[in-house]
């Protein structure tokens, strides 16, 4: 296993347009296993090619919990869908495209690019996607909930879109701003009202 280096904000490389995969090598086929890997190392449910410096469509995904925590209390208010369990994880998806998306739903995100950082996101509440796995087979499948949240987490990364630009200007700017000037080290709360009912468990856990 190789644990890779997950790029932080603001490094101009997770700006960077990923380019679609035409053939799932060997190599391809390896990076998404350390992916996996780094991923669960940092105990994030997500991770984008692009946060590992590659600029290719792929993601993986895990938003399974371990059996022996409480599901509930990791996962908030969202608890496990029916559709979510339906999909066979963990994911390993090149060339992912939504096709169709219904609803709104809000979700308190992190991201292990912006690190110690949550912040409530509106996203899709369902969507169809398709995509290839690893041998290079066209899926598809529809799923909502945090699984729902988190393909689309990952798929803005590969647009080189991270999870803050999607808040209000305002919000957007002044966390970016406070980023750059005193990077991910311990940073009071005090402005950020949607994080008072985070517990620091429900935060290491919610990192896509
Ligand atoms: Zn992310």
């Amino acid at each position: 296993m190789a644990k890779l280096e997950v790029l932080k904000f603001p490094d101009p490389n997770l700006r960077k347009k990923c380019k679609a995969v035409d053939k799932i090598t060997p190599e391809y086929a390896q990076l998404a296993q350390d992916m996996l890997e780094t991923m669960y190392d940092f105990r994030g449910i997500g991770l984008a090619a692009a946060q590992i410096n590659r600029q290719i469509r792929l993601i993986v995904v895990d938003t399974r919990r371990p059996e022996n925590e409480d599901e509930k209390e990791v996962r908030g208010e969202l608890g496990v869908s029916e559709l979510e369990k339906s999909v066979t994880q963990p994911l390993i998806l090149f060339n992912p495209v939504v096709k169709r998306k219904e609803g709104k739903i809000t979700y308190n995100e992190g991201c292990l690019s912006v690190p110690t950082y949550f912040e409530i996101v509106e996203r899709a509440r369902l969507i169809d996607v398709e995509a290839l796995d690893v041998d290079g087979k066209k899926i598809a499948f529809t799923t909502d909930g945090l699984l729902a949240i988190c393909i689309q987490h990952e798929i803005d990364h590969l647009d080189g879109k991270l999870f803050i630009d999607r808040l209000s200007p305002i919000k957007s700017a002044r966390i970016k701003s406070k980023i750059k000037k005193f990077g991910y080290g311990a940073h009071d709360d005090d402005e950020d009202d949607d994080l008072t009912d985070a517990t620091p468990a429900e935060r290491s856990e919610h990192q896509l």
